[in-house]
């Protein structure tokens, strides 16, 4: 099948390739030059396991182009609306300008027959707007929402594999020419067992919000659970082993830490509480209100027991911050908190020094003002204290003794609660998790 990728970031990126990979003629389309320039290249224009790989393979194959031109699009029978929606500035809504941008390009190029799918993440009641809007001009073409849960990290195989399919159709009607489509783009993953729900425009959209909503309000539990647990002297890491083991909560996503972060979470649970305003539902997502701030409280708090950890005072202190992306194995610093913390602690007088295996480009572009260093050797040399911020395997991995041969002052605090504390403490560090004694 000929396809069109609207939107070639993180998620349009990987789809474009992994729907080549499944053997259909593939175009992404971008407005970023340098990023289109990249990806014509075969080279990944951020970090993402296997993507590089896979954009060598499928080029080869001649089935995979990409362009800033959206005329490309014609002469595709579906097309992925990829484009980002970030969080308005100074507002909690979404900014829908790309969104509405990429779907009014699209439409002088529609065909009768032809399948718009969005994919990314908008406010309930976006699909139904933007149906009308093709419907105006090409009544015979149709749109789905098709919301994606990939991971950062893992979004070659998630695309690939993914854990389920949503639809969502306009009448809710699985008997739909446009279900049949996208049956056949997505048919190996199908064959293969992988479920699909077809439901109507508006619950698509909601279950992609709903789902992140339900992750941010379990990893906000176990945090607000360690601040308790610092309160009472308990230990966060064993309650969570002992709580995740009723398979009714499940251990994941409940590792207390410095909270969540990135291009998604945040900006959608805000835009979730918005939206939910919008339509007089606010009381509903009140709670919501509630996890973002415990998230947030993570960060001042690592801030305050770096203060501890250095002896009341930040001022002149040199500290090592370990990881800048968001997550491991990703370069994407979107609101991450081990950035967020680094310039809060820069701010109060700390000298601090950031390292990270993929990240440290995305990071000095955001903030300028701190100091990087590639090699965790150098980043560590002199340091007052360590802060782990994100778990990359090499952090985890760290070994106590030689890294005491490195800093000044064997301090460390493990914001992701990774480290085996009797370890660091045996070869003579102060140790300090979030929520444990
Ligand atoms: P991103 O910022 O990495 O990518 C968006 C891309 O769209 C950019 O390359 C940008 O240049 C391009 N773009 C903007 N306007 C355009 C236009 N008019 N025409 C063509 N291209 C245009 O964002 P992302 O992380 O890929 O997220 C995209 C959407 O997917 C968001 O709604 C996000 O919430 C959702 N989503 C992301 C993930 C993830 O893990 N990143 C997972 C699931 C869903």
């Amino acid at each position: 099948m000929r396809i069109s990728v609207i939107g070639c970031g993180y998620l349009g990126a990987v789809h474009a390739a992994c729907m080549a990979k499944l053997g259909h003629e593939v175009v992404g389309i971008d407005v970023d030059e340098r990023k289109v320039n990249e990806l014509s290249a075969a080279r990944a224009p951020f970090y993402e396991p296997g993507l590089e790989d896979l954009l060598r393979e499928v080029q080869e194959s001649g089935r995979l182009s990409f362009t800033t031109e959206v005329s490309a699009a014609a002469g595709s029978t579906v097309h992925f609306i990829c484009v980002g929606t970030p969080q308005k500035k100074g507002e909690n809504g979404a900014d829908m300008t790309y969104v509405d941008a990429a779907v009014s390009a699209l439409i002088p190029h529609l065909l009768p027959g032809d399948v718009v799918v969005g994919k990314s993440t908008v406010p309930v009641g976006t699909a139904t707007r933007l149906a009308a809007l093709i419907r105006e001009s090409e009544p015979e073409a149709h749109l789905l929402w098709n919301p994606e849960f990939l991971r950062e990290g893992h979004a070659v195989s998630d695309t690939l594999h993914p854990d389920r399919f949503v639809y969502g159709v306009a009448d809710g009607s699985e008997d739909h020419k446009a279900v049949e489509l996208l049956d056949d783009v997505y048919a190996a993953s199908l064959a293969s067992g992988t479920p699909r729900v077809v439901t109507d425009l508006p619950t698509s959209e909601l279950v992609k919000t709903a789902a992140n909503s339900f992750l941010a309000t379990k990893i906000s539990f176990i945090n607000a659970m360690a601040e308790v647990c610092e309160a009472a002297g308990a230990d966060v890491s064993l309650l969570a082993d002992a709580v995740g083991m009723d398979d009714r909560i499940g251990r994941k996503f409940l590792n207390a830490g410095i909270g969540f972060g990135g291009g998604c979470l945040p900006k959608d649970i805000r835009a979730f509480m918005a939206r939910a305003g919008e339509l007089g539902a606010d009381q509903a997502l009140t709670f919501l209100r509630e996890v973002d701030a415990i998230n947030m409280r993570r960060r001042t708090r690592v801030v305050e027991l770096t203060r501890d950890l250095c002896g009341g005072s930040l001022m002149g202190q040199k500290i090592t911050v370990l990881g800048a992306a968001f997550k491991p194995e990703s370069d994407d610093v979107r609101d991450s908190p081990a950035l967020s913390i680094a310039a809060q602690l820069q701010l109060q007088g700390a000298v601090v020094t950031v390292t990270d295996p993929k990240a440290l480009e995305n990071a000095s572009r955001r903030f300028p003002e701190l100091h990087y260093e590639t090699l965790t050797d150098l980043a560590l040399r002199g340091a007052d204290a360590l802060l782990l911020l994100t778990e990359w395997n090499e952090y985890c991995r760290l070994d106590p003794y030689e890294s005491a041969t490195l800093v000044s002052a064997l301090r460390i605090l493990d914001g992701r609660n990774v480290l085996d504390p009797s370890k660091w403490r045996a070869a003579g560090w102060t140790y300090r998790g979030l929520g444990r004694p």
